[in-house]
């Protein structure tokens, strides 16, 4: 099977005419199934969170992400975003699931999501210590920290989201190579750290193309080191393109599947209403 397990549509609106593209994509690239994975900041629920977590003061990060705030954020309710996913079901065969940034307050995230009967839930790293480090516009404060820094963090967030127990799936673990700072220091304790509390949690690994047409660094997220890694510790995976627009849906789907299978993985999970079955790939 083919699955498309991470994918927004944020870029427009919850109109059919919309996200049908989606599903043309789909259809060309030869996907069995996809699934929807909203960002948390498209859902007013969310907002309070990102205001307690983002840095927000007058310093070159917390003014960019006080306008990234007011843009396009917190436009759907989960509420309209059921009622649209219910629609789209009635002629395509989507799943609903979300994509929840790392919260530090995790109850209030349990709170949110108790009341919804999605299909899955993937846990994201976007931010560390209140910083969007994926934002190209505010690349530059990546000169600030030490790399050393940066993977004790983003391994201190993953064992955060882990613990919650709150998550199926871990999303493109590691892409914090994404703008190609690479470090000259051995990573394994991070890698490791990071698979031992997603085999602990039993989430699963998003094998995600976005980070190779997307962003500078031109791989497949998780990187080899990390792929290496979570075959040692079993977890399971899905594979996913991230998209942002219809056209990309289903994009390099095929060679994650293939780089998928260089580390030994036959099978990918298929969910429904949290429930995960492996079925193999391809
Ligand atoms: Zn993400
Ligand atoms: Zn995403």
């Amino acid at each position: 099977m083919k699955l498309d397990y991470h994918m927004h549509f944020e870029y427009g609106s919850y109109d059919e005419s919309w996200v049908e593209g989606f599903f043309t994509a789909a259809r060309e690239r030869g996907l069995d199934e996809i699934g929807i994975s909203e960002h948390s900041h498209t859902f007013p629920e969310f907002e309070p969170l990102y205001y307690e977590d983002l840095v927000l003061d007058d310093s070159f990060i917390g003014e960019f992400q006080k306008k990234w705030l007011k843009k396009n954020k917190f436009k759907y309710t989960l509420e309209d975003y059921f009622t649209f996913m219910g629609r789209l079901r009635e002629h395509h065969a989507v799943k609903t699931g979300i994509e929840v940034c790392n919260f530090q307050d995790q109850e209030k995230v349990r709170d949110i999501l108790k009341d919804y009967d999605f299909d899955y839930v993937i846990g994201s790293i976007h931010f560390l210590r209140g910083w969007a480090y994926d934002s190209s516009e505010i690349k530059a404060e990546w000169e600030k920290h030490s790399l050393e820094d940066i993977y004790d963090w983003y391994a201190e967030e993953a064992e955060k989201l882990c613990e919650a127990g709150l998550y199926d799936v871990l999303g493109h673990p590691f892409n914090i190579r994404l703008f190609k700072y690479l470090p000259d220091f051995d990573v394994t304790p991070y890698l490791e750290r990071v698979a031992k509390a997603m085999a602990k949690a039993h989430m699963a690994v998003d094998v995600n193309t976005g980070t190779y047409y997307r962003y500078p660094i031109r791989e497949i997220s998780p990187y080899p080191d990390f792929m290496c890694m979570a075959a040692k510790y079993d977890l399971p995976i899905i594979t996913s393109s991230d998209a942002h627009k219809p056209e990309d849906c289903g994009r390099h789907i095929d060679d994650a599947i293939a780089y998928a299978k260089e580390f030994g993985y036959k099978e990918s999970l298929q969910f429904e209403h949290r429930r995960a079955r492996a079925v193999l790939m391809g």
